[in-house]
């Protein structure tokens, strides 16, 4: 027979201190009245309660024997006392069963605490407190909530029912209803409650702290509707454990999430590093951005910059065949809003988001829940838009999540970024190529022509053509530092570059180019101060400088019919054609201005020696006359000074021919006559001016003109010249007594026949370093053997202009005292050069 502790009886012998007599039925208590069962079926005449202080420990129930209906007082009195005695056998008993059990209890407890110590898995974890509330309490349901970390709501983590698992029910969302267990997941204190089929219920919360874990709970059965004060100690007791190993289970979790979260990230971030293909790079960020998630799909789309569509560039899952390759309009579907806001968008339902394109899951028989979305983005431009789909175990994606996506998406961001540079510099540096190719091309050019004109016009046409104007002009400063445009390209036909004075081009935006050396950008002539139209459809101008030895020497104009026509990078280009230019206008300006100045020394030369001749032919015969004794008889130093007045005057008249004969043939303007002549003849002539230096120097002179030799088309007369020179130098530039040899011979040069001079002596020679200078107007060696002779130093340039212009050339040989050979080649037929 078993009496309930909160029952009436309980309470009431409690209370009473004495025993109660239950003899006489009209005395009994309401109480006893209530427990028949106890107490009549027994036929207990006597209540004895056994209370020490206010605990009742049990009592004593005494029947009389049979057929005796009463207990006497004496009885009575005896039965008191020996439940006096007894009381203290009792509560002796008493305290050490409770202190038995206790040290069972603990005994279990430290054993549970060291296996929870060991225990790193959350199964094994669950599994094992379970069978010890088995063993302790003797439970077959169990059952263990958890807070969702995304919803702070409870579900099932563990769910035993008659001793059985039932995975099915564990891990569903919001799985627990009772609000027993919420209260006391809430409260953080144990609930009990009895169920509609009497049984008792106990749930402990999981307390870790301050915060609370989740919560334990189960029914007792067979339990009398109670769960005493000691078995509900115990439960909390256990639970608190459980707490304290599963808090520590889950921040190893999360560690070792974190790690290898971070190990992901590090092998995207190496592969990064190491690969530059674009392609690979992005294929492994979306498969490790799955993996982080662990979920269960996921897409990489990229914007197409012109049209700002969004590109299904990768595609994980069962819809890969379907989206690759498609596009998205701007602003369409999550992914497009993402990529239109410039945000992250966390989708937890998406049956709830009408953005989300439902067509696909049922033709791909896929249900997606929660879709994460993040977009690329490089200095706030959207590059592209990352997803992944359904996060792994049913979880939500939160903002830690949204965090760590955008972290790894600026991995992909950088993958872009490399790649797009690595195009870049390749596009750039086939335009460096390309530029300097054409810079090669323009240096080529430039270089075969030291005319003005042709340097300004292909300058023009290569700046135009390279970076797309429609037109140009070339301004150069004149020697007063006078801006003035020398040449231009497709001006209107009435364009008149005389209208254009300095003072305009000052003005205009060239003037600001002139001043500042610094190339401009005019992107709209119309709002420039000082345009001067020379061109209808002129909206925009480059303005170069022509900068030579830090100097502006012009500027370059390129002009577009667009409105901002040139970019900063066409103007670099532009820039350094324009400094090659510069360089070659420069030349071309200063051959021209040496032309110039040749042409002007010419022509003062020959004004010179034509006003010179006059007087000196007068001087001369004057001298001669009175030299022939007509005009009277002279003393014979009169004599001798009029002989020298008269070489002198030759030798003068000599000069002045000389001085006339180079500047003409620097001119180009000395008179040729080709005859055909014989050389024989030529030899001859020579002979009649050299022979008295010949025989003042005792020269012997050897001839070889072999008998083959032909005429030839030639000056006669400059050839004389020409012969006279180089036999006069061999006699004059050697000692006395020495031999001097002039030959002929046939050969050809160029595959053209020609005739070989050569006029050989055993004279003084000529230094190697003199030998680099010969040939050059007015040279003399400053040897003294050299000096004693006269001459002008024009002598050799002349012979060598006479022969170059009858079509031949020439050269020489040298030795130092061992004498100098001379050598000249005459075509026998003489061509026209044009
Ligand atoms: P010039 O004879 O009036 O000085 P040339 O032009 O004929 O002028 O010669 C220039 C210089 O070349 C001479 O001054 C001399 O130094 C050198 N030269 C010319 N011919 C000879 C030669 N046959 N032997 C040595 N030196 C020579």
């Amino acid at each position: 027979i078993s009496v309930r502790l909160d029952s009436e009886l309980v309470q009431f012998l409690a209370a009473s201190e004495i025993s109660v007599d239950l003899s006489e039925v009209r005395t009994w208590p309401k109480v006893v009245h209530d427990n028949p069962i106890l107490l009549r079926e027994q036929n207990v005449a006597l209540l004895v309660p056994l209370n020490r202080q206010t605990t009742l420990l049990g009592w004593l129930a005494v029947s009389p024997e049979n057929g005796r209906e009463l207990i006497t007082q004496n009885e009575m009195g005896y039965i008191s006392a020996l439940a006096d005695q007894s009381l203290l056998g009792l509560e002796r008993a008493s305290v050490e069963f409770q202190l038995q059990e206790r040290i069972a209890e603990l005994d279990q407890l430290s054993n549970f605490s060291q296996f929870l110590a060991f225990t790193i898995d959350t199964e094994d974890l669950f599994e094992l407190v379970f069978t010890n509330n088995q063993r302790l309490l003797d439970v077959d349901d169990f059952y263990i909530a958890l807070k969702d970390v995304d919803t702070h709501k409870l579900y099932h983590a563990f769910y035993i029912e008659k001793d059985e698992r039932i995975k099915a029910k564990e891990g569903v969302r919001q799985s627990v209803t009772n609000t027993h267990v919420h209260k006391a997941f809430q409260s953080g204190q144990v609930e009990k409650w009895i169920d509609s089929a009497q049984d008792a219920w106990i749930a402990a919360p999981l307390n870790v702290g301050a915060e609370t874990l989740g919560a334990v709970y189960t029914v007792l059965r067979n339990t009398n509707n109670m769960i005493g004060p000691q078995r509900e100690r115990l439960f909390l007791t256990y639970a608190q454990r459980t707490a304290v190993a599963l808090e520590r289970l889950q921040t190893n979790e999360r560690l070792t999430q974190q790690a290898q979260r971070l190990q992901i990230i590090n092998q995207v971030t190496f592969s990064l590093a190491s690969t530059l293909e674009l392609e690979p790079l992005l294929d492994l960020i979306m498969d490790k951005a799955i993996e982080l998630f662990d979920a269960q799909a996921g897409s990489l789309l990229l914007s197409d910059q012109e049209t700002g569509e969004l590109v299904f560039e990768i595609v994980r899952g069962p819809a890969e065949a379907e989206l690759l390759n498609t596009r998205l309009p701007i602003g369409t579907g999550i992914a497009g809003t993402a990529a239109q806001q410039s945000r992250s968008i966390i989708t937890n339902d998406v049956s709830e988001d009408d953005r989300w394109y439902s067509e696909l899951d049922e033709e791909n028989q896929f249900r997606t829940r929660s879709i994460l979305t993040v977009p690329l983005l490089r200095h706030n431009r959207v590059l592209g838009v990352v997803q992944v789909i359904n996060k792994g175990s049913g979880a939500l994606f939160d903002e830690n999540d949204q965090r760590l996506l955008t972290a790894f998406a600026s991995q992909a961001v950088v993958a872009l970024e490399n790649a797009r540079l690595v195009e870049q510099t390749d596009q750039k540096l086939q335009t460096s190529v390309e530029e300097l190719s054409m810079l090669q091309q323009l240096d080529r050019d430039l270089n075969t022509s030291l005319a003005l004109d042709n340097v300004f016009n292909i300058t023009l046409a290569r700046l135009m053509t390279m970076i797309g104007g429609s037109a140009g002009a070339i301004v150069l400063k004149d020697f007063e530092g006078l801006p003035q445009i020398r040449t231009w390209r497709n001006y209107d036909r009435g364009f008149d570059a005389t209208k254009v004075t300095p003072k305009m081009i000052e003005n205009s935006p060239t003037g600001t180019v002139l001043t500042s050396g610094k190339p401009l950008i005019v992107d709209n002539v119309h709002e420039a101060l000082g345009y001067h139209r020379a061109r209808f459809e002129t909206l925009s101008q480059l303005i170069l400088p022509l900068n030579h030895q830090q100097e502006v020497i012009g500027t370059i104009v390129i002009e577009s019919d667009e409105m901002a026509g040139f970019t900063k990078d066409e103007e670099n280009t532009a820039v350094r054609i324009a400094n090659h230019a510069a360089i070659a206008i420069a030349n071309a300006v200063l051959y021209e201005q040496v032309k110039e100045a040749n042409l002007a020394k010419s022509e003062f030369v020959s004004m010179v020696s034509h006003e010179l001749k006059t007087p000196m032919t007068a001087v001369r015969g004057y001298v001669d006359l009175m030299l022939s004794g007509l005009m009277g008889d002279l003393t014979d130093q009169q004599k001798e000074y009029l002989e020298i007045v008269s070489a002198n005057i030759s030798r003068m008249g000599q000069q002045i021919q000389d001085l006339t004969d180079i500047s003409r043939i620097e001119t180009g303007r000395l008179h040729m006559e080709f005859k055909a002549t014989d050389l024989r003849a030529v030899v001859d002539e020579t002979m009649k001016s050299v022979l008295n230096l010949i025989d003042e120097k005792s020269i012997k002179l050897n001839v070889d003109m072999p008998a083959n030799i032909p005429h030839i088309e030639a000056d006669k007369g400059r050839l004389v010249q020409v012969m006279t020179n180089l036999l006069s130098n061999a006699c004059k530039y050697s000692p006395e007594n020495t031999a001097v040899t002039v030959r002929f011979s046939l050969g050809e040069q160029n595959s053209q026949a020609v005739v070989c001079g050569a006029v050989k002596d055993s004279g003084y020679g000529i230094s190697e370093e003199d030998q680099e200078k010969l040939f050059t107007k007015f040279f003399r060696s400053d040897d003294p053997n050299i000096r004693k002779a006269k001459g002008t130093g024009l002598g050799l340039s002349i012979t060598k202009g006479i022969i170059e212009l009858h079509g031949g050339e020439m050269w020489f040989e040298s030795t130092v005292g061992q004498g100098t050979t001379f050598f000249f080649s005459l075509p026998i037929e003489h061509r026209d050069e044009e």
